[in-house]
């Protein structure tokens, strides 16, 4: 089957607008367009869609790129990363969007619309109560030139509007929810160009994907009804158009689309509460993907599978149990040094080495994010922990011998499980459970945890000799 996009090299980009955080369903599509440029031998290109001073912020444009970078999102070429077809930031390709612009009105395809903020929404208004769908009602459309010039030196500000035309239809395939069709009689006129002078969104997107050589837009399903827009827009400008595809909403458990009233929604807080970029990719992948393939991928295996016709139209579900079993995956697979930087922000400070890798040989296997970790730093480099209910029945059941043994055998052995647990068999006889169980509840305050002789390790002598010898 031909790939969308046709025979050209593949290029693909993302280009979000730095006006907040950047979100799951942003992240999906960043992941989604790299997989998609990548599993062809394509480019995959960043743009900043940063037109709209007022809402852009620079601060929000390097938080993007820097949650894109510790996802392992990289592009070929972008603000950082200029080539020919750049600037990537939308706020330094001015020059162009005048150029094309000035190619728009030379066809007469845009005019300029001095309707105010107030007019535009009482007509809005208007429409909704006579029950249609508000679009602009074309008041400057026909204006005559007189009228026009005699304005523009009033100084009025002027948004410029393209000029739909009449009684068309725009179809096009979307390589995600197949064939559409538009009536041009339902687009109003629409704004290219705001009154400060810079380019609107529709003009911008779609003229840079055509001038950066995308072949492939793949975007968020709120962007389809853009499409017939910016098509309108490439075909008065005779530039080849990418082809477009739409991928569902991300949604919460309710159905409605995924918000802080579900879950942290901003990679940001992903990342900060410990999560590690692969779980989340590996759950963003199959968020509105399907594939055949189980475990944990890699981003070189996510780009082999991923095919743009396993795309579901669709919602699909965001579900933080699930990405907490890819995290469990992930943190399983953590490679030492990683593990030792994971954990670094909760162990004390001055731990020495030995007692810092015991601690997390024990806890990794345990762990789902740091914060469960937390509890058993106390436990472990703490003072004595009360006992829990089920601890202290066990510790009750041992009786005074077994202990005396066990905190006879930790100050000599230097918190060695089998040489403790060897002198307390021999001195009562103990075995299995009963052997293991009380050593345990001593030591930890709990009836269950991680793997007690790494525990045991990373606990200083001391107090694991003073903590059996409590009950002796
Ligand atoms: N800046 C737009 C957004 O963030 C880009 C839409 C697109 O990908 O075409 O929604």
């Amino acid at each position: 089957m031909p790939s969308p996009g046709g025979e050209r090299q593949r290029v693909t980009r993302f280009a979000p607008s730095p006006t907040g955080e950047l979100h799951l369903g942003n992240a999906r599509t960043a992941l989604f367009n790299l997989l998609l440029a990548r599993g062809g031998g394509g480019r995959f290109l960043l743009r900043i869609e940063d037109t709209d001073s007022e809402r852009s912020l620079e601060a929000h444009a390097a938080a993007l790129m820097a949650d894109l970078r510790w996802l392992g999102i990289d592009w070929d070429a972008g603000p950082d990363r200029e080539d020919e077809r750049g600037p990537y930031r939308q706020s330094q390709r001015g020059a162009l969007y005048t150029q094309y612009l000035a190619l728009l009105e030379g066809q007469g395809a845009v005019y300029p619309c001095f309707c105010t903020p107030l007019e535009l929404e009482l007509s809005r208004r208007a429409q909704l109560t006579a029950g249609r769908p508000p679009r602009y009602a074309g008041t400057c459309r026909d204006l005559s030139p007189e009228e026009r010039a005699r304005r523009a030196a009033q100084g009025l500000p002027a948004t410029l509007r393209f000029r739909v035309p009449r009684g068309e239809r725009v179809v096009f395939e979307d390589f995600v929810h197949g064939a559409q069709t538009f009536l041009t009689d339902d687009i109003g006129d629409f704004v290219v160009r705001r009154a400060d002078g810079s380019a609107a969104f529709f003009f911008s997107n779609a003229v840079d994907d055509a001038l950066m050589g995308v072949t492939q837009a793949l975007r968020g399903e709120d962007h389809l009804a853009n499409t017939p827009r910016q098509l309108l827009i490439l075909r008065a400008l005779a530039l080849a158009a990418p082809a477009y595809g739409h991928v569902a909403l991300i949604v919460g458990a309710d159905g409605a689309p995924l918000s802080k009233r579900h879950a942290a929604v901003s990679v940001r807080e992903y990342r900060e509460r410990g999560y590690q970029p692969i779980a989340l990719l590996n759950h963003l992948f199959r968020l509105g993907h399907s594939t055949a393939l189980h475990g944990l991928l890699q981003l070189s295996e996510m780009a082999r599978a991923f095919d743009t016709a396993h795309l579901g139209r669709a919602p699909s579900r965001f579900d933080e149990p699930q990405l907490r079993v890819w995290q469990k995956e992930a943190v399983h697979r953590l490679p030492a040094e990683a593990a030792r930087g994971w954990l670094a922000p909760l162990l004390p400070a001055g731990l020495d080495e030995r007692a810092r890798d015991a601690f997390i040989a024990a806890l990794l296997p345990n762990v789902v994010l740091p914060e469960d970790a937390r509890p058993w730093v106390d436990i472990v480099f703490g003072g004595p922990p009360p006992l829990e209910p089920a601890a202290e029945e066990a510790v009750r059941g041992a009786g005074a011998g077994y202990f005396s043994a066990a905190a006879a055998a930790a100050a000599e052995s230097g918190n060695d499980l089998p040489a403790i647990a060897g002198a307390v068999r021999a001195a009562t006889g103990r075995s299995g459970a009963s052997l293991y169980m009380p050593l345990r509840a001593a030591l930890t305050g709990r009836a269950h945890g991680p793997e007690l002789a790494p525990l045991l390790k990373a606990m200083p002598a001391g107090k694991a000799r003073e903590r059996l010898a409590r009950f002796a």
